[in-house]
C-alpha cells in the first residue's frame, strides 16, 4: 500500500466533506478524503441554491434538517471559517384549502420534533418580503430558524474543522475501484495506486451508482436535472430576507445579496441512466430549458409585483441523484462489508450533509442505531429492481417535491 487510512471517503462535495467532519467529530480521525476534480464543492455542490428547510413531513427528516440547523449555526459562531449561514426565517405560502390542511400537518409535525413554527398574517409577511403580493396566500408558515448558506463556504468550513482534527484530503485523486479480501473492502484503489482502509465511502453523488459498482453492488442513483434563475440585481432586495417556498406553484426563492433566485420543480423531469455514461466520464453538460424556465417565471408572477419582468442573468444547473423511495442512502452494506453508503441526496444534500454525516456516525459506530437510520441502509436495494421502473420513480419524487404529504 502507497497509502492507508482507517476510512476513505470517495467524492469532496457538501456530502463527502460533512461527512468527513461528523466523523472527525465523533473522535474517528485517520479519515482521507480523495476528490477526482482540483479542488473540493466542484460538481454538483457547487450549483447548490444553499437552502436549508427543516419544516418536513415526518419527525426524523425533521430533525435530521434540525441537526444540519445546528451544525450550521455552531460552524458559524465558532469556526474561524464560516459557513456563510444566513438563520433569515422561511416563508411557506398555501394558496389552496388543501395546502392549509397540509400546513397544520407540518406544524403538528414540526412542533412534535421541536422546531418552532407559526402561522403568519399577510401584512406581516409582507413586512419581510415588501416588494411580494400576498394576496394570493390562503396560509403562511413561518420558520423563524430557516435560512440559506453558499455551498462552497460550507464545504470550505467542513474542511478546516476536519483537517484540524486530523483529516487529510487529497484533489485530482480519481478512485478507480475497491480490492477485497473474504469479500470486505480492504482498500480504495486510485489513479496513484492503492490506499488500505477498513471502510471505504461512496460520496461520488452523481457518479455514487458507478462506486457501488465497482464494490460490487447495483443501486438506482439516478441523477435528474434541476436548474434555477438569479436576476440582476434589484434596489429592494436584500441577504436578509427570507426564503420563500410556495409550494402549490412548485417554487422556492430567495434573495442572493440584491437579486431574485428562483427555482421549481417541473412537472417532467429529465433523468439520466447512470448506466450511459462511465465513472471517467463527465457528467452530460446542461443546456437552459428556457421553457422550462419561462414557467417558474410565469408561476410566480401572482406574487411578483415589480420582480416580474426583472431580467435573468444566470442559469445554474446541475445532476443531484434521487432514489426510488426519495430517501438518502445511508450506512454499509451487508453484502459488501466495509462499502458504506452517502447518497442519493434527493436535492437536499447540502442541507441535509450534517445530518447525514450525523446518521452515518451512527449506523457505523453505535451500538444500537434507530430504527429510521437503519432504514436509510443500501440493503433495501439488496434484493434488486428493475431499472426503468427505479428511474421513472426518481423522477417522480423531483416531479412531486412540494407535492402535499412529500
Ligand atoms: C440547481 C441545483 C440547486 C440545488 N439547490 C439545493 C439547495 O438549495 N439545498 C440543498 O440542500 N441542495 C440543493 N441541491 C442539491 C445539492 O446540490 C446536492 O444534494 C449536493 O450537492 C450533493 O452533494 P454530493 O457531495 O453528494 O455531490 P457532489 O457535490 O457532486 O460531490 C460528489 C463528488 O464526488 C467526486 N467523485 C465522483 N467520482 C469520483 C471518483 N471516482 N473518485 C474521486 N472523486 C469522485 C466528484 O468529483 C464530486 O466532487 C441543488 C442542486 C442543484 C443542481
Amino acid at each position: 500500500m502507497t497509502d492507508a487510512a482507517r476510512i476513505v471517503v470517495v467524492g469532496g462535495g457538501a456530502i463527502g466533506c460533512g461527512v468527513a467532519f461528523q466523523l472527525a467529530e465523533a473522535g474517528v480521525t485517520d479519515v482521507l478524503v480523495l476528490e477526482k476534480e482540483p479542488a473540493l464543492c466542484a460538481v454538483t455542490s457547487a450549483q447548490a441554491a444553499g437552502l436549508v428547510g427543516q419544516v418536513r413531513s415526518s419527525v426524523e427528516r425533521t430533525r435530521l434538517a434540525m441537526w444540519s440547523v445546528a451544525t450550521f449555526s455552531r460552524l458559524e459562531r465558532e469556526s474561524e471559517v464560516k459557513p456563510g449561514w444566513r438563520q433569515t426565517g422561511s416563508l411557506r405560502i398555501a394558496q389552496t384549502p388543501e395546502r392549509v390542511k397540509e400546513f397544520h400537518h407540518l406544524i403538528d409535525v414540526a412542533h412534535r420534533a421541536g422546531l418552532e413554527v407559526t402561522l403568519l398574517d399577510r401584512e406581516a409577511a409582507r413586512r419581510m418580503w415588501p416588494e411580494l403580493d400576498f394576496r394570493p396566500a390562503r396560509a403562511i408558515l413561518w420558520c423563524p430558524t430557516d435560512g440559506y448558506l453558499q455551498p462552497a463556504d460550507l464545504v470550505a468550513s467542513y474542511r478546516h474543522e476536519a483537517a484540524r482534527r486530523g483529516v487529510r484530503f487529497r484533489t485530482g485523486v480519481r478512485v478507480t475501484g475497491f480490492r477485497k479480501k473474504g469479500g470486505r473492502i480492504v482498500a480504495v484503489e486510485t489513479e496513484e495506486g492503492p490506499v488500505g482502509c477498513e471502510y471505504a465511502i461512496d460520496a461520488a453523488g452523481a457518479h455514487g451508482y458507478h462506486l457501488a459498482r465497482m464494490a460490487g453492488l447495483d443501486l438506482p442513483i439516478v441523477p435528474v436535472r434541476h436548474h434555477y434563475i438569479v436576476t440582476t440585481p434589484t434596489g429592494n432586495l436584500g441577504p436578509e430576507m427570507p426564503v420563500l417556498r410556495l409550494p402549490d406553484a412548485t417554487l422556492y426563492a430567495r434573495a442572493e445579496m440584491r437579486a431574485l433566485l428562483l427555482g421549481g420543480w417541473e412537472p417532467r423531469a429529465l433523468s439520466l441512466d447512470p448506466r450511459s455514461y462511465g465513472p471517467a466520464d463527465p457528467l452530460p453538460p446542461i443546456e437552459e430549458d428556457w421553457p422550462v424556465l419561462a414557467t417558474f417565471m410565469e408561476n410566480f408572477r401572482p406574487f411578483a409585483g415589480p420582480l416580474a419582468d426583472q431580467p435573468v442573468r444566470r442559469v445554474f444547473t446541475g445532476w443531484p441523484t434521487f432514489t426510488p423511495d426519495g430517501r438518502f442512502v445511508i450506512g454499509e452494506s451487508s453484502e459488501v462489508p466495509g462499502f458504506v453508503c452517502a447518497v442519493g441526496c434527493n436535492a437536499h444534500g447540502v442541507s441535509g450533509s450534517a445530518g447525514i454525516g450525523r446518521h452515518l456516525v451512527e449506523s457505523l459506530f453505535e451500538k444500537t442505531p434507530s430504527a429510521y437510520v437503519k432504514s436509510l441502509s443500501p440493503d433495501r436495494f439488496a434484493r434488486g429492481f428493475d431499472w426503468a421502473e427505479a428511474e421513472r420513480a426518481a423522477r417522480r419524487v423531483l416531479e412531486t417535491y412540494y407535492a402535499i404529504g412529500h
